[in-house]
Formats: C-alpha cells, sequence, structure tokens
C-alpha cells in the first residue's frame, strides 16, 4: 500500500544514531513529573505514545538547579539517587525503538518562586517577582550543573538531551540584549551573551561524547519588542553547530509575548517560515513545531524540505496513536488536538493534572478500564452532542451495541456553533473523528429523529446527552424583541446563520459571549470552516504584526487593527473585567482580539428594557441607553432534561450526561470525560 505521507517516515540520520521517522513528540510537561508516586503512570503515558509509532520522545523541562525551577516544587534532576526513578522514561520506550531526551529548563527569571535569578535584575511583566542578577560563580556553577543533569540523564538512559534555549527562558535571556544587560564576559556582543549557552553545548559534547543527542531549542522570532534579531539568530545557530549540536528545534515567542503561538486561532503549521530559514543557515537537522497536528500538513512540510522532522507535543496528548494512524493511511481517524488548551495548559498553569479535552483518557491511561465488556448491552443514546457522542465511541469501543437519536439534522451539538467562529474551524477536526471512528465501530445515527420513551423498550439502558437550551433573562421587553426577531439567542444566531443589522449588544461575557462578538466583528466573507484557508492565515498574521521576512527585531512589525465593520457593544451585569474567566492561556487572546476589532466592553451594567430600538441599561447608577439593530442573548444555558425526568418515572433504565445532567459552567470538557466515566462503568 503506498503511503501518502511517506516523507514522515524516513529515517533521520543524526551521523552517530538514526530516528525511525521524523516525528518528535515535544516536550509537554503533564503534572505527573513532580510526584515519586506518579512516575509510573507518566511511564506509561510515554510507553503508550513509543507503542504507537513516535521516533523520539522529549520529556517534560526538567531543572538543573533548585533555582532554576519553574516553581517551587517543581521536577530537578541533579543527584545520582534519583536516577532509578528517571531511568521509568527510557525504559518504557527503548524496547518500541523509540528514543528519548531529557529537556534541561532552568526558568531564570520565568521562576515562580522568591529565589529566582537572570543575568541581570530586570522582571519580567508576567511575573510579580523580580530575579537577582547571577554572579559569575554562579553562572559557572549552573554550567556546570547543566552538564551534570544531562550525565545523569545518560546514566539513565536517556539517548540525548535538549536544551531549553527559547520561550524566553534562562539561556534565551542570556541570548537577548533585552534581558542581558550585563558588561562583563557574559554580556555584551552576541557573541559574548552566547557564551552561556556555548558552554553548556560544548561541555556536554566534551563529556559525554559524539553519541549522545544534544537538541538545542533556539527562539526563532521572539515575538517580543527588542527581541533579537535575525542575524543574531544565525550567529548563535553556527557557534553552537560548531560547539556540537545535533538537531535544532524551533521555539517561537517568549512568554511574555502578546503574540498567540499555540492557540487554536493560530492557523496550521503558522511559523514554518522561521524553520525554513534556519535549515538554508545550518547544516544539522532543523525541527518545525507549533501548530502542527495532522498528517497532511506535517509530511507536505518535510516534502518541501522546510524542516527535517516535526515535533508535536498536544496532539500525542490527544491520541497516543497519531503515528500508527498516519502509517496506516488512516488520517481520518486521528483524533486530533484542536489547540483549545483547556485541558492541558490551562491545567498546569493551575498546578492540576493536564489531559486532554477530546481525549480525557491522557495522563490517567491507567485509571480508566475500557476492557470489552463480558455483558454487552442495547444501548440508546439520546443527543448527538460531545456528550453523546463521546459516550458512543467509549461504549462501542468496549463492545457495546449503540444507536444515536439526534433530533437535527447533523451530529455535532454545541461544537456546531463553535466550528463557525473564526479561528475554530479546528471544531471540524473533531465532528470529523467522531464520524468516522462510530461509523468503523458500527454505531447506527438516526438523524433528524426524535426519540420519544415508547421507543426506550427496545433498549436495556438510555443515555440522555440532550444537551442545553439557552437562558433567556428575565428582561422586561424581551419577549416581544424575541418574537419580532430583534432579539435572538446566539444559538440561533450560529445555527441558523442569521444576517443581523449593523449595530448589535451582546447580553453575556461569558465564552460565548465573546466567541459572538468574534463572529459578528469578522465580515461574512471571511468566516471559513477550513482550518487551512489562506486569506484566514495572511488576515491573521497582520493583525498580529507578525514578521514573516524576519527582518525585524523580534519578527514584529506593526500590527494591522483588524476593526470591526458593525458596531458592537459586549456587555455583562459582573463588575470585573471582561473575560477574566475565560481560560488562563487563551482568555487575553480573545480580549485584545475584540480590542483590535474595536468591540466596546461593558461591565457592572444592570439590564433595564429592551425597546424596538435597542437596550436601557444602568451603570454605576446612571441609566443609558444603546441604539441598535439586534441584541444577542448569550447569557447562559438551562438543561434541556426533560426526557430523563420521563424516563426516571417509567423507572426505564438511563443516566444522564454533557449539558442535559448540568448546564452551569458545562464545557466540552466535562461533557467528554463524563461520557467516558460512563461508558467505563455500563
Ligand atoms: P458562561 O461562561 O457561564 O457565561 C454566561 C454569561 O451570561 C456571563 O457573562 C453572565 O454574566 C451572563 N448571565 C448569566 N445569567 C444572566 C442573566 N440572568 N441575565 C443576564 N446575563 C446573564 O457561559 P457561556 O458563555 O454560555 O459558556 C458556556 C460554557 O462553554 C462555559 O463553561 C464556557 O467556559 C464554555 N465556552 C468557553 C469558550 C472559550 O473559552 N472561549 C467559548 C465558548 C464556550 P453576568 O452574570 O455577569 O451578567
Ligand atoms: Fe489539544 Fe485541547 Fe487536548 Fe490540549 S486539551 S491537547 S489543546 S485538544
Amino acid at each position: 500500500m503506498v503511503n501518502k505521507f511517506d516523507s514522515l517516515f524516513e529515517p533521520l540520520d543524526l551521523g552517530h544514531c538514526q530516528l525511525k521517522n521524523r516525528i518528535i513528540m515535544g516536550s509537554m510537561h503533564t503534572g505527573l513529573e513532580e510526584t515519586p508516586d506518579k512516575f509510573d503512570k507518566l511511564a506509561h503515558f510515554y510507553r503508550l505514545r513509543a507503542q504507537g509509532g513516535v521516533g523520539l520522545i522529549i520529556t517534560g523541562g526538567i531543572s538543573p538547579t533548585l533555582r532554576g525551577r519553574l516553581a517551587p516544587f517543581a521536577a530537578q534532576l541533579s543527584y545520582g539517587w534519583q536516577l532509578s526513578k528517571y531511568k521509568k522514561l527510557p525504559d518504557a520506550v527503548h524496547p518500541h525503538g523509540c528514543k528519548i531526551c531529557l529537556q534541561i529548563l532552568h526558568a531564570g527569571r520565568y521562576a515562580y518562586h522568591p529565589f529566582l535569578q537572570a543575568p541581570s535584575a530586570i522582571k519580567a511583566a508576567i511575573s510579580p517577582f523580580k530575579p537577582s542578577q547571577m554572579s559569575n560563580r554562579q553562572i559557572n556553577s549552573t554550567i556546570k550543573s547543566f552538564i551534570k543533569t544531562a550525565q545523569l540523564a545518560k546514566k539513565a538512559g536517556y539517548d540525548g538531551v535538549e536544551i531549553m534555549g527559547s520561550e524566553g527562558y534562562l539561556i534565551n535571556q542570556f541570548l537577548s540584549s533585552k534581558t542581558n544587560i550585563r558588561t562583563d564576559n557574559w554580556g555584551g556582543c552576541i557573541l559574548k551573551r552566547a557564551q552561556f549557552a556555548r558552554k553548556i553545548v560544548s561541555g556536554i559534547r566534551e563529556k559525554l561524547g559524539e553519541s549522545f543527542i544534544i537538541i538545542f531549542r533556539l527562539s526563532l522570532a521572539d515575538l517580543t519588542e527588542k527581541g533579537m534579531g535575525w542575524n543574531e539568530i544565525r550567529q548563535i545557530a553556527n557557534t553552537l553547530t560548531s560547539d556540537g549540536v545535533s538537531m535544532f528545534n524551533t521555539g517561537i515567542g517568549w512568554h511574555e509575548s502578546r503574540v498567540p503561538t499555540i492557540a487554536t486561532s493560530v492557523p496550521n503549521a503558522a511559523f514554518i517560515y522561521a524553520t525554513e530559514k534556519l535549515k538554508n543557515e545550518v547544516s544539522v537537522p532543523v525541527i518545525a513545531t507549533n501548530r502542527i497536528n495532522m498528517p497532511d500538513v506535517a509530511s507536505q512540510i518535510i516534502k518541501d524540505k522546510k524542516a527535517d522532522a516535526i515535533c508535536m507535543a498536544r496532539p500525542f496528548l490527544a491520541d497516543s496513536d497519531w503515528v500508527i494512524k498516519a502509517q496506516n493511511n488512516e488520517q481520518a481517524l486521528i483524533n486530533t488536538c484542536i489547540g483549545c488548551n483547556q485541558a492541558c495548559l490551562d491545567h498546569v498553569f493551575a498546578n492540576k493534572r493536564a489531559s486532554c479535552l477530546v481525549n480525557p483518557l491522557a495522563c490517567y491511561e491507567t485509571e480508566y478500564d475500557l476492557s470489552e465488556t463480558n455483558l454487552p448491552k442495547n444501548l440508546a443514546v439520546v443527543g448527538a452532542g460531545p456528550a453523546g457522542l463521546a459516550f458512543a465511541s467509549y461504549a462501542s469501543d468496549r463492545g457495546h451495541k449503540v444507536t444515536i437519536f439526534e433530533k437535527s439534522d447533523q451530529i455535532g451539538g454545541q461544537f456546531n456553533c463553535a466550528k463557525v467562529i473564526p479561528g475554530k474551524s479546528e471544531f471540524n477536526h473533531t465532528l470529523r473523528y467522531f464520524q468516522q471512528k462510530l461509523a468503523k465501530n458500527k454505531v447506527k445515527i438516526m438523524l433528524n429523529q426524535n426519540f420519544d420513551v415508547a421507543m426506550a423498550e427496545q433498549y436495556d439502558h438510555v443515555i440522555v446527552a440532550t444537551g442545553i437550551l439557552p437562558s433567556i433573562p428575565n428582561i422586561q421587553g424581551i419577549e416581544h424583541a424575541i418574537e419580532s426577531g430583534f432579539a435572538v439567542s446566539y444559538l440561533n444566531l450560529l445555527r441558523d446563520k442569521l444576517q443581523l443589522g449593523q449595530s448589535v449588544a451582546i447580553i453575556g461575557a461569558g465564552g460565548i459571549g465573546f466567541d459572538v462578538a468574534e463572529y459578528l466583528a469578522t465580515a461574512e466573507d471571511f468566516h471559513t470552516d477550513d482550518p487551512q484557508d489562506k486569506c484566514y492565515a495572511e488576515a491573521w498574521y497582520k493583525q498580529w504584526g507578525i514578521n514573516k521576512d524576519l527582518d525585524t527585531n523580534g519578527g514584529l512589525i506593526q500590527a494591522i487593527q483588524n476593526k470591526s465593520h458593525r458596531k458592537l457593544y459586549l456587555m455583562q451585569r459582573k463588575n470585573e473585567k471582561l473575560g477574566k474567566r475565560l481560560g488562563k492561556t487563551t482568555g487575553w487572546i480573545h480580549r485584545l482580539s475584540l480590542q483590535s476589532h474595536g468591540v466596546e466592553m461593558l461591565s457592572g451594567v444592570s439590564y433595564k428594557a429592551i425597546t424596538d430600538k435597542g437596550l436601557k441599561y444602568e451603570q454605576d447608577g446612571i441609566e443609558s441607553f444603546i441604539a441598535c439593530d439586534n441584541i444577542v442573548i448569550c447569557a447562559g444555558q438551562r438543561s434541556d432534561n426533560s426526557l430523563y425526568q420521563e424516563l426516571l418515572d417509567l423507572s426505564i433504565p438511563c443516566d444522564i450526561i454533557g449539558g442535559a445532567f448540568k448546564a452551569q459552567e458545562i464545557d466540552a470538557k466535562h461533557a467528554i470525560r463524563q461520557a467516558l466515566e460512563l461508558a467505563t462503568k455500563i
């Protein structure tokens, strides 16, 4: 069989060793690293990805020193007595022909504790702590610590290390004149600023010999003001190559950068221009990263010789068998990472274990049993939203016979609203995945079919996943406004593609209010549900001021305000910054985007009445009026659970999941995990 993605499966020769393919699982902190008894779970997590065909795994960032830890109890490898724990990871992946590198990461001024240190005592805007300036002695001892950690990694069986030199961490802080204003041998011209990185790389090469892999993650576009220029980057890359780097990995954007680099709205392979530029510069292999999540995009990059290997992190949370599926030409069966960050990075930043919205098994592999059931049942699932689809998928994996009933003409539920929001077309991937997976598992999907209790007797058990109904707040005049079409719910707007006027007030500023504002701010001809749409990508680069020519410092140019063609008002009753409760790693992107669109944001309002001409409200004790053409209601949801009540009344065996179970603050992450949990028990 001809493999459509064969470029991904050519071995990669590093001179002293070969990677069996071009697919690298990138560094990703899971939260399992810190707890000693969780290392077995971490080993199993990696084992499954190695079994799934990954060529090389890079671990989450491990600090070489106490002061370099990301947070007070973050992982550190500095002592021989720690080896038995660290050995578990290579032992888990090597039997599957997969190599593994330990990432060494010193946080520098990004460390979230008061003992942080940096080349110069300059506080990062995103940190509450000011670092102390490292003395000459401290610099030399930190270099030794990096080398010691690499030596310990080798002893533990790792094939190499990745030196984290990007994203604004310590090494990057030494490299950049923005954070390194030293006047001694470690600061000044680029060659002096690069001394710290060079001594680490050459020291590791000298101590560990030619056969040890050294990947250096180099910042190719800092995406910050006064960031490094390309001339500096190429000098660093060339000197580090002569010091013994085996491969360069692409680093994009410092953590303090205000440009999104990995969120859903970032176009596929958005930063490949930087990787390609480095590849033309150095003699060692170069790895591409950032928002590459499917084999067609990944293999094209290798075919076009824009990179030598592809590094993906979150896609392996979403699907441990990504590589096998690509190898078997089963791209359509890949459970694709949609870049939402909701269950991975947002969890890690909240000190919770990472998992995945579309794959709640990730990092919980040893805790859920999806083995085949001894008692296959005939199950009816009512509702084909994320909860119903996920339940059907897991239950059919276990050998149950499943039929889904959906009253509309398509599967997806609320995901059909999400996928039409500009920058969220990736949600199409999840719908495609479920469609393919359920077809493979022979799950029957009955569209345009209302399920009534009389049908229940044909089934052993009914799972109610009927979702939500939009809440309609109690505001004077709202019923008349809805009847006349002046006010509409977000569901009607997005599902029925209603055309609204030029001035719109949005009631409710949760995730959905923000999404609706983004949707209405963008001209209809820019609405696309193609994740690789070129016009969308070009507009996106301009909106965020990204300079693909890389001939400016930090790879940035003046952003072009992406002003909305509509006058939009986004409103909430809470007296706090709008979007404060959105995801930690993505909320700022939504806020900046709406600012760029010129959306007017009002908080602390109380709604007084809706008239034929607009909305009366009060703010700070003053009554005001917004004259507008339409009002969109995004004021939360209530459960659509009437079927469940009827089934209970008739004592028919049933369960309820997703928004039908609990509407408040329900999202796909909770709904899909709940579906998994029920499927393991039924
Ligand atoms: P939500 O986040 O709970 O927001 C509901 C909004 O409605 C709030 O702004 C609330 O603000 C307002 N509201 C509530 N009751 C109201 C009332 N009686 N009258 C007027 N306003 C009222 O829910 P959602 O936006 O519907 O989103 C549903 C779920 O999907 C959430 O879990 C959300 O996290 C998730 N989601 C997330 C994203 C994202 O992260 N980008 C996108 C879409 C959905 P006040 O009470 O202050 O007025
Ligand atoms: Fe990707 Fe979202 Fe899953 Fe994170 S939670 S791995 S971003 S799909």
